[in-house]
C-alpha cells in the first residue's frame, strides 16, 4: 500500500491511497458492508455510486460464513465479487457491543457469539490471522474500545492494554504473509477516550510501530461533537503527515467536513445505509423523512440536481409510497441516494481542497444543509 498526499488546504488533505485492488482518492467515505454485503444494495450499484472502498467486519465474518468458507472462496473479494479495496474492522468493537459474557484478559478477549452462544477468543495475533483469511486490503488491530464515559484511570488502563495488544498485533502482521495474491496493510487504533493526554501517549507509542496507517477510535460513542473534534486535533498533531488517518465510525455530513478540516482522510459509518432503510435521506439542503405526510403529493425527486439512479428516476411521492407499504425497493432506493450523496460530498470536498477553497465551501455547505428543516421547502440553489 502506498499513500501520497497531492496537496493540502490548511489542515485538509488531498491524497491517493494505492492498494492492490485500486486507488482510493482521499478524503474518502467507506460504505459499511458488515457481513460481506452493503445492506439493501448490490455490488454493481456500489460501483455506480462511486464507492472506492468498502468495509467488512471481522467479528461478523468470522462467525458467519466462517473461516473455512472464506478460505475455500479465496477470500472475501472473490466470495462477494467485489473487485475494489476492502478494509476490515478488527471486531473488537463488536465483541464489546454485541456479545455477552465477554471476559477481558491480557491474552485477549473471550466472548460468546451473539448468534448461538458458542465461545470464542480473539487475541491480537489471531485477529491478524483471521484478516489474512478474509484477505482485506487494510486490516485493523484488535483494540479495547474504551467505554464512554470512563474515568481518567479507567481510560488509562484500557489504553495501555490496547498499546500492548498493538505491539503483539504488529509483530504477528510482520511475521505472517498474505494468503492470496495481493498485499495487505495494517492500521493501529489510537484510543484514550476524551483525555488529550492519553490520546497523545497512544498516538506517540503507536507511531513507533510504523504501521501503514492510523485510525482514531473510541469516538462518536456519546461525547459531544466539540470533544470529538478536540480529540481529533490532538491525534492529528502527532500522527505522521505521510500516512493515512482514519476516523472510525464517523459520522454525519457535518462531522465529516469538520474532521477533514482537521486533517482526517478516511471515514466509515452506518448512517447513510441505516438511515436510508429507515426512510431518512440526506441532501444538500438537509434531511428528509419519507414518513412525513407532506411528501404524499410531492412529484419532485429528493434533489433535482442529484445524479443518482434514485433521483434521476423516482419522485418523493413514490418513495414515500414504498416506505408506507414496506416495499423493499424503498430501502434500496433510499440507500442508493444516501451513499451517492456521501460520495458526492467527498468528491466536492476533494475539489474544494484542490482549489484551496475548502473552508469557504464547507461554510456554505453546512449553512445549506442546516437551511432545510423537516417541514421546509427546498431552498438551495433556487
Ligand atoms: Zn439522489
Amino acid at each position: 500500500m502506498k499513500f501520497s498526499l497531492s496537496t493540502a488546504d490548511n489542515n485538509a488533505r488531498l491524497g491517493f491511497l494505492e492498494t492492490a485492488h485500486g486507488i482510493i482518492e482521499t478524503p474518502t467515505f467507506m460504505p459499511v458492508g458488515t457481513q460481506g454485503t452493503v445492506k439493501a444494495i448490490e455490488q454493481r450499484e456500489l460501483v455506480e455510486i462511486g464507492a472506492q472502498i468498502i468495509l467488512g467486519n471481522t467479528y461478523h465474518l468470522y462467525l458467519r460464513p466462517g473461516l473455512e468458507i472464506l478460505r475455500a472462496a479465496n477470500g472475501l473479494h472473490k466470495f462477494m465479487n467485489w473487485r475494489k479495496p476492502i478494509l476490515t474492522d478488527s471486531g473488537g468493537f463488536q465483541v464489546f457491543s454485541l456479545s455477552e459474557l465477554r471476559k477481558l484478559s491480557e491474552d485477549g478477549v473471550r466472548f460468546q457469539s451473539h448468534i448461538d452462544g458458542s465461545e470464542h477468543l480473539f487475541t491480537p495475533e489471531n485477529v491478524v490471522d483471521i484478516q489474512r483469511v478474509i484477505g482485506s486490503d487494510i486490516m485493523m488491530m484488535l483494540d479495547e474500545c474504551t467505554p464512554f464515559p470512563s474515568t481518567f484511570d479507567e481510560a488509562k488502563k484500557s489504553n495501555e492494554l490496547t498499546m500492548r495488544w498493538a505491539k503483539r498485533g504488529r509483530m504477528q502482521f510482520l511475521l505472517t504473509e498474505e494468503l492470496y495474491e495481493h498485499s495487505q496493510a495494517q492500521f493501529a487504533i489510537v484510543q484514550g477516550s476524551v483525555y488529550a493526554e492519553l490520546r497523545e501517549i497512544s498516538a506517540k507509542q503507536l507511531i513507533e510501530l510504523d504501521c501503514e496507517g492510523y485510525a482514531i477510535g473510541g469516538l462518536a460513542v456519546g461525547e459531544s461533537a466539540e470533544t470529538m473534534y478536540a480529540m481529533v486535533e490532538v491525534c492529528n498533531e502527532i500522527l505522521p503527515q505521510e500516512k493515512p488517518r482514519y476516523l472510525m465510525g464517523v459520522g454525519t455530513p457535518e462531522n465529516l467536513l469538520e474532521a477533514i478540516e482537521r486533517g482526517v482522510d478516511m471515514f466509515d459509518c452506518v448512517l447513510p445505509t441505516r438511515n436510508g432503510r429507515n426512510a431518512n435521506v440526506f441532501s444538500r439542503f438537509g434531511k428528509i423523512n419519507f414518513r412525513n405526510a407532506e411528501y404524499k403529493n410531492d412529484f419532485t425527486p429528493i434533489d433535482d440536481e442529484c445524479e443518482c439512479y434514485t433521483c434521476r428516476n423516482f419522485t418523493r411521492a413514490y418513495l414515500r409510497h414504498l416506505f408506507m407499504t414496506k416495499e423493499i425497493l424503498g430501502l434500496q432506493l433510499a440507500t442508493i441516494h444516501n451513499l451517492y450523496f456521501y460520495q458526492w460530498l467527498m468528491k466536492e470536498t476533494r475539489n474544494a481542497i484542490r482549489e484551496k477553497r475548502f473552508a469557504e465551501w464547507k461554510r456554505e455547505m453546512l449553512a445549506s444543509m442546516a437551511m432545510r428543516s423537516e417541514s421546509g421547502r427546498r431552498s438551495f440553489g433556487k
